[in-house]
């Protein structure tokens, strides 16, 4: 599964979540209990196929754009971290 991650833009406060591709967005920070929460659109590591810097790159993260296409994920480090 892909890690997401979220900003609150009403206190700042960030996290990361592991979620199913088709789990629906967070919305509720929970800091501060706001609707807030804004779905960050990650260096994806899934655009980098092909470049070989997998496990080299500065984020973990994943975008939408990676789960639009499964295969390129089977290789991704989806697992790591
Ligand atoms: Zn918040």
């Amino acid at each position: 599964m892909p890690f997401y991650e979220y900003r609150c833009s009403n206190c700042g406060h960030s996290l990361t979540k592991l979620q199913s591709m088709s789990a629906p967005a967070l919305t509720t920070c929970p800091e501060c209990k706001q609707e807030t929460l804004v779905k960050l659109i990650s260096a994806s590591n899934c655009d980098l196929k092909g470049v070989g810097v997998f496990g080299n790159s500065k984020s973990p993260f994943k975008n939408d754009s990676c789960s639009a296409s499964k295969s390129p994920c089977a290789s991704c480090p989806n697992a790591s971290n």
